[in-house]
Parts: C-alpha cells; sequence; structure tokens
C-alpha cells in the first residue's frame, strides 16, 4: 500500500479537534441535561453537520492527493460517497429542523443515511488486505457468513419479526424500517470479513470499523427500544450519542489515513487472533434458540432444538481436533516426533522477539552428532535411525516445559530454550547433552558410537532474528567440531573469525580462488608493459568476493601465506606465455617467513617463469622498519632479477630513508595522489612532487588509479611513465587478458 507522506497540516489537526470539543456538546448536553429537548435536537442537527464536512473534505483530499495505490483508492472514493450523502443528510435535518414543521417517517435525512450504507459496504470490502489464497478467502466467507447467520437471527427475532406484526403500518415505513436492520447486517458482514482480512492501513480501517459498530450498535437499540418496548429515544438519548461518536470516529479514520507512517506495516502480526468468532456466533445463535424456546414444551421443539445444539457442539469439536493434528503433523518431525525446522524456527522468532534481560535468558542449542554418517553407511538406515531415535531421547531428558526440542534435519538437531534464568544453565544443558550422548546406542547385537558437537547462543542485544541466531549456534558448533567433537561451544564474536578464517583455508585447499590482472600500461604510448595479479574468492554462497572482503582477516589469522602463496603460483602459470611483466602482491606476513626465497624459487622453477619478469609488491607497512633478515632475504630476491615495488606509495608514513636502503626499483603512487591531478592544483603539485622524488632515487613510478583521460594527461606531463587504472582496464581473468595483450609488444618496467 501506498503511504501518504504529507503530513497534515496544524490547522488540519486543529479543525479534529474541535470537531471533537463541538461533537462533545452533544455529550454535556445530554449528561446536564441543560437546554432540555430543543438544545438537544439543535445540538444533534447542527453538530454533526460541521463533522461530517470537515470528513468529506479530507475523504476528498485523501482520494485526489492521497498518494493512494489504485485499489484503496478506490475504496476511499466509495467511502467519500458515503461521508457527502451523510453531510447531506445531516444538512436536510438541519433545514428540516429549522423550518420547524411536522416531520414525516422516512423523511429525505433518512433516504440519504439508508442510502450511504452500501457505499461504506462497498468501501470497507474493497479495502486492500492481505494476500491470501483461494482456500483461505473461501474459508474467510464462510466464516463471515457464519457470523452474519447468527446475527440474522437476532435480528429476525428483536427487529424485523416483530416489526411485520404491527399491525396497520405502511408497507412503505415498514420496508424502510426493516431496510435499516438490513443494510446494517450487511455492514456486520463487511466488518467481519474486514476484522478477519487484517486490512493493510491498520489504524485508519480500525478507527472506521469503529465507527461503523458504533453506528450498527445505535441503529440496533433504536429500532429494538421502538419495537420491542416502544420506548421512543431522542436526541440527547444514548443512541444519538453512539450515532455522534461514530461520525467522529470516522473522521478520525480519514485523519489518521492522511498521516504519514500509516502504512503497510501496521496491520501485521496478529495471526489467528479471530478464528475463534464464528463459533462466539454459532454459541450466540444457540443460547438465542435456547431462550426463545424456554417456554416451549420438550416436546416436539425444545427436544429438537437441544439436539441440533449438542450435535453441533461435537461437529465443532470434532473440527477443532482435526484442526490440532493437522497442525501437529505440520510442525512435528514424522520420525522422532520432535519439533520440526518450521516451528524451530517459529520459537526461535518467538525468543528474538522477547526483550533481552538480567534473569531470562533465552538460547538455543544446536547438536549435530559428529559419526552418524558412517554409521548410517555401515549398518544401513534402520541404525540410523535408531541413533536419531536416541538422540531425540536424550533431548526430550533434558528439557522442560516452554523449551522446545526438534530437528532440523540430517542428523541436525536444535533446542531452544527461551527462559533460562542465567547463561551457566544452557551450558549445564549443553555439557548434560554432550554427556549423553556419548553413551552408545544399543542396536541388534551392535553398541553405536555418536558423539555430539554442540553449539550455544544466545539471545542478545544485537541479534536480529531467528536466522541470526541459529547462525551464531552454527559458528559455536563447528568451533565445537574443530576443538576435536564431542565438545559444547559458547558463540563469541571472535569465533566468527576463527569460523571464517577456517573458511578462507578451505577456500584455498577448494580451489575458490581466482586471479585476475589489471594491465599496467605506457602512460605515452598506451601499450601494456606489465599485469598485476589481484585474487579474489568465488565464494559459494556469497558469489565473487573482492580482497576488501576478506585480505584483512587473512592478513590477520595468517591465512594470507598460503594464499599468497597460491596467487603467486597461479599468476605465474597463467602469466608465463604474455610478454610482459607480472606484479604481485605480497603480504606482510609473507615477507617476514624465514623460507620466503626458497618458496618463490620454487615456483618459479614449478611454473618456468623467468624471475627478471616477477615484480613482488609490498606495502608501506612491511617496510617501514623491516629488520635484518627481512633486508637480506628481499636483497637476495632481488639479486635473483626480482623486481620489489612499494605499493600504495604515500598512504603509510611519510619515512623516506627506506628508499634508498631497501633494494626497491618501482614506486606505485596511490591512486588517492592520482584522483584530484585534473582539477586540483594542489594535488597536482603534490603528485608532481611524488613523481619527482621517486625519479631522484631513481625509481621507476607507476600511478595507481587512473580512471579518466585527464589524469594521463597530467600524469604523462609530470614525467610519470606508467600507469593502471579502470581508464586503461580494469582487472579481468587470465583469458580476457591474453585477448587484451594480442596486439601488444613486449616491454617492462
Ligand atoms: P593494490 O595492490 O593497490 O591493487 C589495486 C587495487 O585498485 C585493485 O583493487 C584494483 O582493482 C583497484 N583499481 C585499479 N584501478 C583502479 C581505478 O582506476 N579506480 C579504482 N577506484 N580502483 C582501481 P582490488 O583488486 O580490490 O585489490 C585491493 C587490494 O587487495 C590490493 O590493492 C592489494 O593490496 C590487495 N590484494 C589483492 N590481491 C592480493 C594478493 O594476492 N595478495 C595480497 N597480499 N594482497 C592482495
Ligand atoms: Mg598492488
Ligand atoms: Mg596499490
Amino acid at each position: 500500500m501506498a503511504d501518504v507522506h504529507k503530513r497534515p497540516s496544524r490547522w488540519l489537526t486543529a479543525a479534529v479537534w474541535g470537531a471533537g470539543v463541538l461533537l462533545s456538546s452533544i455529550l454535556v448536553q445530554s449528561v446536564t441535561g441543560w437546554g432540555g429537548d430543543a438544545l438537544a435536537q439543535l445540538l444533534n442537527n447542527s453538530a454533526q453537520l460541521p463533522v461530517t464536512a470537515l470528513t468529506a473534505a479530507l475523504g476528498l483530499r485523501l482520494v485526489l492527493r492521497g498518494g493512494l495505490d489504485s485499489r484503496e483508492r478506490r475504496a476511499w472514493l466509495l467511502l467519500e460517497v458515503s461521508f457527502l450523502l451523510q453531510v447531506a443528510g445531516n444538512g436536510a435535518s438541519l433545514i428540516q429542523h429549522l423550518g420547524g414543521g411536522p416531520i414525516s417517517f422516512p423523511s429525505v435525512p433518512d433516504h440519504m443515511f439508508l442510502l450511504a450504507i452500501p457505499f461504506v459496504v462497498a468501501g470497507l470490502l474493497l479495502l486492500p488486505a492481505e494476500r491470501r489464497s483461494r482456500t483461505d478467502r473461501l474459508k474467510l466467507l464462510i466464516d463471515a457468513l457464519i457470523v452474519v447467520a447468527g446475527a440474522c437471527m437476532a435480528l429476525w427475532y428483536v427487529e424485523i419479526g416483530p416489526l411485520l406484526e404491527v399491525p396497520g403500518v405502511d408497507p412503505v415505513v415498514i420496508a424502510f424500517s426493516a431496510g435499516v436492520p438490513v443494510l446494517d447486517l450487511l455492514l456486520v458482514f463487511a466488518l467481519i470479513t474486514l476484522v478477519l482480512r487484517r486490512p493493510e492501513a491498520g489504524a485508519a480501517v480500525g478507527l472506521l470499523g469503529a465507527s461503523m459498530g458504533l453506528k450498527v450498535v445505535a441503529d440496533s437499540s433504536y429500532t429494538i427500544a421502538l419495537v420491542q418496548f416502544g420506548v421512543f429515544f431522542g436526541p440527547g438519548d444514548w443512541p444519538f450519542l453512539l450515532w455522534a461518536a461514530g461520525t467522529f470516529f470516522s473522521l478520525l479514520a480519514v485523519y489518521r489515513r492522511m498521516v504519514p507512517g500509516a502504512s503497510a506495516q501496521e496491520g501485521r502480526g496478529r495471526r489467528g487472533r479471530v478464528s475463534w468468532l464464528p463459533y462466539g456466533a454459532i454459541a450466540f445463535a444457540y443460547a438465542l434458540l435456547a431462550f426463545v424456546a424456554r417456554e416451549q414444551s420438550l416436546y416436539p421443539l425444545g427436544g429438537m432444538i437441544l439436539g441440533a445444539v449438542v450435535l453441533t457442539a461435537l461437529v465443532i469439536a470434532r473440527q477443532v481436533f482435526a484442526q490440532r493434528e493437522n497442525r501437529r503433523l505440520a510442525v512435528t518431525d514424522p520420525l522422532t516426533g520432535l519439533s520440526n525446522r518450521a516451528l524451530i524456527t517459529e520459537s526461535l522468532a518467538g525468543l528474538t522477539r522477547q526483550p533481552v534481560r538480567d534473569g531470562r535468558h533465552g538460547a538455543v542449542l544446536l547438536i549435530d552428532l559428529d559419526r552418524f554418517k558412517p554409521i548410517n553407511d555401515a549398518y544401513g538406515h534402520d541404525a540410523g535411525d535408531a541413533v536419531l531415535l536416541g538422540v531425540a531421547a536424550a533431548l526430550r531428558a533434558v528439557i522442560r516445559s516452554g523449551d522446545t526440542a526438534g530437528r532440523l534435519g540430517g542428523d541436525e538437531f536444535a533446542v531452544v530454550l527461551p527462559a533460562l534464568p542465567n547463561r551457566a544453565a544452557a551450558e549445564g544443558i549443553a555439557q548434560r547433552l554432550v554427556d549423553a550422548l556419548r553413551t552408545p546406542v544399543v542396536f541388534g547385537n551392535q553398541l553405536l558410537h555418536v558423539e555430539a558437537s554442540v553449539g550455544v547462543a544466545f539471545h542478545e542485544e544485537g541479534v536480529l532474528d531467528a536466522e541470526q541466531l541459529l547462525a551464531h549456534a552454527d559458528v559455536a558448533m563447528y568451533a565445537a567440531k574443530r576443538a576435536g567433537r564431542g565438545h559444547y561451544r559458547v558463540y563469541t564474536p571472535d569465533l566468527d573469525t576463527r569460523a571464517r578464517d577456517a573458511e578462507l583455508w578451505r577456500a584455498v585447499e577448494n580451489n575458490e580462488l581466482v586471479v585476475h590482472f589489471q594491465p599496467v600500461v605506457d602512460l605515452s604510448g598506451g601499450d601494456c608493459v606489465a599485469v598485476e595479479a589481484l585474487v579474489r574468492w568465488n565464494h559459494p554462497e556469497r558469489g565473487l568476493l573482492y580482497p576488501g572482503a576478506f585480505i584483512e582477516l587473512a592478513e590477520e589469522t595468517g591465512a594470507v601465506i598460503p594464499i599468497g602463496e597460491w596467487v603467486l603460483r597461479e599468476a605465474c602459470r597463467q602469466a608465463a606465455p604474455w610478454p610482459v611483466k607480472l606484479s604481485v602482491n605480497l603480504s606482510a606476513k609473507q615477507v617476514v617467513q624465514p623460507g620466503l626465497v626458497e618458496t618463490i624459487g620454487g615456483i618459479l622453477d614449478e611454473t618456468g617463469f623467468p624471475a627478471e619478469r616477477l615484480v613482488l609488491e609490498l606495502t608501506e607497512s612491511v617496510v617501514l622498519q623491516p629488520d635484518e633478515q627481512t633486508v637480506a632475504r628481499l636483497s637476495e630476491l632481488r639479486d635473483r632479477g626480482i623486481g620489489i615495488s612499494i605499493d600504495d606509495f604515500g598512504t603509510g608514513y611519510a619515512a623516506l630513508n627506506y628508499l634508498r636502503t631497501l633494494p626497491v626499483s618501482v614506486l606505485k603512487m596511490d591512486r588517492s595522489f592520482v584522483s584530484a591531478i585534473d582539477t586540483d592544483p594542489d594535488a597536482y603539485a603534490i603528485a608532481d612532487a611524488v613523481v619527482r622524488l621517486a625519479h631522484a632515487y631513481r625509481l621507476k613510478v607507476v600511478a595507481e588509479g587512473i580512471e579518466t583521460a585527464g589524469q594521463a594527461r597530467c600524469l604523462v606531463e609530470m614525467g610519470c611513465v606508467y600507469g593502471q587504472g579502470y581508464h586503461f582496464a580494469r582487472p579481468m581473468p587470465g583469458e580476457a587478458l591474453a585477448d587484451f595483450l594480442a596486439p601488444a609488444r613486449p616491454g617492462g618496467h
């Protein structure tokens, strides 16, 4: 549903308040009796008119400018017609009153009010609500009809029936008097379906429903009092007060729909609240029947009514049990009889919605069997089933009422503990589970040994939903498995890191990494003279990940060592046939490895890649304070012909002395220097200075991150010879780079 963005102006809000005050005057007059019937009459006619007029005006604005979607607009358009008829009715009534003549029944206002009802009914039925399946809509219709049938009986007994019995009344009057309750019945139908349908714009529709509900109560009390007890209510009496309140609620409904935020979320989260309604209606209808039949003799009518009541009660009971059974089947795991994934997720969602507070801790345990698959494979499915049943029994033994134990699938189980006195309680349960599951399961004459790893996660501040909580438990469970199985582990954020780290190591093993290559070009001619190898991770779930998403973690945990080795080997393998140099990034962790020189030498031998074409890129942080061994290692590499370059130059600490002491041959000027050179003279001057500096140290400069022709031109002006950036080419897979290189000649930097 579209949201109505424009906030009503202050005067509008004031007008709505004013309307409320105006209508309260009717209440005050009624309570105090001040001014007698004459004033009551006048107030009733004159106070309602401005209010209904305001409602109609706001309704018009809502329909014309409310930003409603087409379906809701149609609904409000119909409601608007009813508001306008209401205004006409109130106006006509005021004119009649001021005219002072005798008022006949039915008169003009009566027609207006009557005519308004079908429009309200249609409007209410059209209001958009939750989407439902065909069966659901059919069920809804039947539910609504049951309620209306109950109301029909009541109406027939107390209103319409007696009306027909009144002798000598004009048929038009009878028809008209019966018309109101019949149309009201339609209104009741619309209201019931409205409640059952869970409309989208909750508060506004709620107010509208309340308004119509008040109207129905007022209408029927008025008629019932008249036909049953011969009591004639007049202005100032309570049905009139209800009518006035209804008028005000309609105004509030329209106003509320205009307020921003009256949006789709409002109507959510009330599932199952009204399913008792049809049963209530049946109970009501039978109560009425019993009341009417109380004076009848038991034979024949009384007994039969009693029989019908009992029969219906039994049918309802059967229905309720069937429903329960359906629900039970839908949420249990057929093998173990535990809850299934759906119910576990539901209870987890409930747990994550409860507030986090001391003395009531929510936790989930995730249990994964450690040796299930071999048992299943070796002894067959019956043995597997026996093990799963054993686990189910163990889970049942540790939970209390309010907890949920379930099987998520395969050999994975979960326990949801929504109300623990402290965190230690969850750990106690986890430990008991681990111990219990160590006991072997007896299967025929076999003893089957399984063990379980348990992950524990608590519902804490910052845990968003069931899925996240389960993911935490999963991380903890894997940590437990890594720690040697048959253990439990409580989730902590650093486990997350560890889990992701393990994932990184697996990525290398499973060949999930790929290398892309970005050309480095000669800025004056545009020829590709080198390529830089850049790693990417083809993550099985998250897709292609760039180094920004994992290199930092890999640096922290050391996974960057196998990753870097893999990249170097892969890049050398792919780039061997290309007539250009190859740059490979080396992390700080790699540089301090004692075996670095041997590793690189081995890879070069293995791939046949010539040392003179390899350049290793180091970041400034590595070379800022190099220890002696590092300098020695780098010198050895240099002696073998391998080039060393300083990557992202200028982003670290501006310590220049290392440029003299280290065997460096290339400076890669960071792209932060390049980004503004063609627009900002200061940036130009600084980049220029960097280029001069590099030349003073007899280093080649490669400018990074060149994105425009303007930047490239400036760099040429400065005497910077090489560059790299999206302006020339983005990093690309090896095959694409081979095509890119096709026209290029060998070169170097
Ligand atoms: P880097 O070594 O400075 O690599 C250049 C980065 O700048 C690359 O990002 C490249 O895609 C990006 N780039 C190139 N031209 C442009 C441009 O015109 N505009 C912009 N905005 N960006 C450009 P990428 O591939 O995301 O790599 C990021 C960093 O990750 C690299 O920065 C490098 O420090 C690190 N890295 C990449 N591969 C490896 C590796 O195999 N080992 C190690 N240790 N680090 C690596
Ligand atoms: Mg680099
Ligand atoms: Mg760089």
